[in-house]
């Protein structure tokens, strides 16, 4: 009996550090630090923002680096209350992907971000710059309310990188200022390298 009671101290005291970080904001899963966790590169990277798989520097995030533990949100070190997290994989989010974002009808690199209790959605990729398709994403926006953004490069005279944003959804207890378009800017000016290096044609 009193081995027990030791034992159940024991892990208590053993097991409070790993709660030390904290409570992930979004989903309340348990927070560590990005070293803590080993990236498995057999497998899809648990968050592309993070784990980009490329040889570019990664800007946002360190070792030090808040990341949730169940639906992989990593805390930006630039900026208050913001977590996000990107994958190619779009029902790989605990917190699913709003239907407009997810059933966009070209595959791409899904990013999910939360700025205190607003969540903020987005896709993204490279295509052929071809008026029908620009058309088609054009008419899905307008229908699903969301913000289409094209962007060129002289390096890829072809091709076209596309940025589908949603408008921010609230959280249940409320959002009280709208998001602001540089929040979103932070990660679209950064992703059409990052995907088009990660990918090479
Ligand atoms: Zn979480």
């Amino acid at each position: 009996m009193k081995a027990a009671v030791l034992y159940t101290f024991f892990a208590i005291i053993l097991a409070l550090p790993l709660f030390g970080a904290g409570e992930c904001p979004a989903c309340g899963g348990v927070v560590t630090t990005v070293g803590k966790v080993a990236d498995d590169e057999t497998k899809p990277s648990k968050n592309q923002w993070v784990w980009n798989r490329s040889i570019c520097a990664n800007l946002l995030f360190d070792e030090d680096s808040l990341i949730c533990t169940r639906c992989w949100l990593a805390k930006d070190k630039n900026q208050p209350d913001t977590w996000m997290r990107s994958s190619l994989l779009p029902d790989s989010f605990v917190i699913p992907l709003s239907d407009a974002i997810r059933r966009f009808p070209e595959p791409g690199n899904y990013n999910q971000r939360f700025v205190g209790k607003r969540r903020i959605e987005s896709m993204s990729f490279w295509c052929a710059d071809s008026p029908d398709l620009i058309g088609k994403f054009q008419n899905y926006c307008k229908q699903h309310d969301l913000t289409l953004k094209l962007t060129r490069s002289e390096r890829y005279p072809k091709e076209v990188f596309v940025d589908v944003e949603q408008k921010p959804i609230a959280q249940q207890d409320g959002a009280d200022q709208p998001a602001t378009a540089s929040e979103a800017k932070a990660g679209g000016n950064q992703k059409p390298q990052t995907e088009k290096e990660a990918t090479p044609r």
